[in-house]
Formats: structure tokens, C-alpha cells, sequence
């Protein structure tokens, strides 16, 4: 992949297969292999986003940054930003929303899925409790569980290692998202920063070695 496909800010890699769901070209068909799979156990496996560009990924992060959208907690309360130093406060967006440039939604191998059958008509949060024993979810989670690595499928933020929050929607695509991974590295990111820069660009730019250790190499 070029530096620009690894950054979302390109999208010569993805095949949208819906009007708003783009995945890389080679995912398409083992994701609708384990759609099909879902199917025959009773479910409607659908995926709620998938490739997402640098532009939109910026868009959430600034607003963020910028108090124009709730930054969480991981307990899910809202956090007091202007109580916060600016390194921390970026730290506190990166636990539910990635760095533009550093989301593996940017790839096409990353999908976050559910299945509207289950919600019984309820509004999907995408919150873990959702997808937790008790919640609407549960059984989809537990196929997931029991499934996925079969059409090589695997869930990078299934626990919470001080970085990114647990997101058990969040699969990906792992023979790709592996080299996607590796291919990864400040000099990339930098680039497309330096580019199109977020707000407060200079914190960011000074954190990005911590950034990448952190939230972008994951997979051990
Ligand atoms: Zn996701």
C-alpha cells in the first residue's frame, strides 16, 4: 500500500458494496464468505462502518479537540477537557477515536459490525455493554467468539491494554492488517499530518513516537 492508501487519504484500494461501505478489494469476499456462515446460524451479520477517509477521521478528531463533540471516559463519563493538559487531552480523544492518518479504518480490512435483528427496534450505541453477556449483542458476540478467525478475521481491541478502549464490533481483515500494520510508522503518518494538520498540531507531531507505540502497533 502507498503512504495515501495507508492514510485514508486515498481510496484507489476499496470497493464500496453499499452506498456508505467501502472495504478493501480483497476483503469483500471473505467478509461475504462470513456473512454468508452468519446466515445459516440466524444472523444478519452487517457492518456499520467500514472504510473511513482521513478527511472524516479529521473532521472527528478536531471536533473533539475543539469541544464540539463529547470526549468519553472509559467508564463512559464525560470528560472535563478544559481541565486537562493539551497532551492529555489527545490522549483522552485517542482512547475511542483514532489519530487521522492512524486508523485502520483507513485500510478497507477493518469493519465494526452488528446485527439489526437483535436491537428489537432499539437505536445501536456501539457500546460494550451492547455486545457483553445480558446485552442485545451477546449471541452475535459469542458467533464472533466462536467464528471468525475461520474466514481469518480476528478483533484487535477485544481487551483494554492502556490504549485503545475495547470494541468488540471492531474486526479486521488480519493477512492484510498485519503488513497494513507494519507498514506504519511515524514518517507515514507525519506526512499526511503535515499535509492536512489537526488542530493543535505541534502537541500531536511531538507525541506521535508514544502514538504509534501505543495506538498504531497493537498486534504483538
Ligand atoms: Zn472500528
Amino acid at each position: 500500500m502507498t503512504p495515501e492508501q495507508l492514510t485514508g487519504q486515498v481510496q484507489d484500494h476499496i470497493e464500496f458494496i453499499q452506498e456508505h461501505i467501502g472495504l478493501h478489494k480483497q476483503v469483500v469476499e471473505p467478509f461475504k464468505a462470513m456473512q454468508q456462515a452468519a446466515a445459516k446460524d440466524g444472523f444478519n451479520l452487517q457492518i456499520v462502518s467500514a472504510f473511513r477517509s482521513y478527511e472524516r477521521q479529521l473532521g472527528i478528531f478536531n471536533a473533539k479537540l475543539d469541544g464540539q463533540r463529547p470526549v468519553l471516559d472509559i467508564n463512559n463519563c464525560l470528560v472535563d477537557m478544559q481541565s486537562l493538559a493539551i497532551e492529555d487531552q489527545v490522549h483522552a480523544i485517542l482512547l475511542y477515536s483514532a489519530l487521522p492518518g492512524a486508523s485502520r479504518h483507513h485500510w478497507g480490512t477493518d469493519i465494526d459490525v452488528f446485527d439489526p435483528e437483535l436491537l428489537s427496534g432499539e437505536k445501536l450505541q456501539l457500546e460494550p455493554w451492547e455486545y457483553e453477556r445480558g446485552g442485545p449483542l451477546a449471541p452475535l458476540n459469542q458467533w464472533l467468539e466462536n467464528h471468525c478467525q475461520q474466514f481469518d478475521f480476528y478483533r484487535p481491541y477485544q481487551t483494554y491494554q492502556g490504549g485503545i478502549a475495547p470494541e468488540p464490533w471492531h474486526l479486521s481483515y488480519r493477512p492484510l492488517a498485519e503488513v497494513f500494520e507494519q507498514q506504519m510508522d511515524i514518517d507515514v503518518l507525519n506526512q499526511c499530518l503535515t499535509n492536512k494538520p489537526t488542530t493543535a498540531f505541534e502537541t500531536v507531531a511531538k507525541l506521535l513516537p508514544s502514538i504509534v507505540a501505543r495506538y498504531v502497533k497493537i498486534t504483538a
